[in-house]
């Protein structure tokens, strides 16, 4: 039941993004379009009084504003799910993620404890709910007896943290297009395709990265790498 409701969060999350971006972009757009049509006229009487240059300024500083809500919006996306920033330690993200899975005891976590004891500053519930999807996936995935295993390496400002399955792997195909938006190759009702492509968006606005790398029959590597706060 917890997965439907995140499921649903996650598609109402998404509506809100949408929705929010579509409302900000119709100004400047309609000014762009209008502004686009003056110069079209007048572009016949040529420009012996500066008027098109100034309107051409008139759309750059438009276009401005588009880049810049757009800038704002994969910047916002914690926020816009409704969350501040708060600081934990490794180990208590992922005690809190592996609580709340399901098989939560078929992944085996490989952590340093100078690793496990490093602080994050993250919305906790956006960011657990991102990795849950991405070690679901990675259950999913396995065969019956094969555990998940999440190993990580630190720098002084960085996190990684590996989730490893030796599971179903993904063809090159499927690999090109995780992550995607809707992308999923499970049955309907069981899979909405979002998992990877909110992780990352997550993992994204916190100035971290996410990357993928899977070989079909094989199993498949998650990376999320992190900013964490350095050693004081
Ligand atoms: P969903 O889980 O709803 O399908 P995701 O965005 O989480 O959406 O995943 C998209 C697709 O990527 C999955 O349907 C699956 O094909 C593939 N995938 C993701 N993680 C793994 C994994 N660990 N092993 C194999 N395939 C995976």
């Amino acid at each position: 039941y917890q997965d439907e409701f995140t499921r649903a969060q996650k598609l109402e999350a998404l509506g809100t993004l949408a929705a929010g971006a579509a409302h900000e972009l119709a100004n400047p757009l309609s000014t762009i379009a209008v502004v686009a049509r003056e110069v079209e006229r007048r572009v016949e009487q040529i420009d012996k009084d500066g008027r098109i240059a100034k309107d051409i300024a008139l759309i750059r500083t438009e276009l401005d504003q588009c880049r810049g809500i757009l800038d704002r919006m994969s910047l916002d996306a914690g926020q816009a799910m409704g969350e501040e920033l708060t600081e934990v330690t490794v180990d208590e993200l992922l005690s809190e993620i592996l609580s709340s899975l399901r098989n939560g005891d078929r992944v085996r976590t490989r952590l340093p404890k100078q690793i496990a004891q490093r602080k994050l500053l993250l919305p906790f519930v956006v960011t657990a709910q991102a990795i849950r999807g991405l070690i679901q996936n990675a259950i999913s995935a396995s065969p019956d007896g094969h555990d998940v295993t999440i190993t990580g390496s630190c720098d002084h400002n960085r996190l990684s943290m590996n989730i490893d399955d030796q599971g179903e792997g993904m063809s090159p195909e499927v690999l090109a297009r995780v992550g995607d938006p809707f992308f999923t190759t499970k049955e309907p009702g069981s899979g909405t395709g979002l998992g990877v492509f909110l992780a990352r968006a997550v993992v994204e606005r916190l100035g971290g990265e996410l990357r993928i790398a899977s070989t079909k029959s094989l199993g498949t590597t998650v990376v999320v790498s992190l900013p964490v706060s350095p050693i004081e």
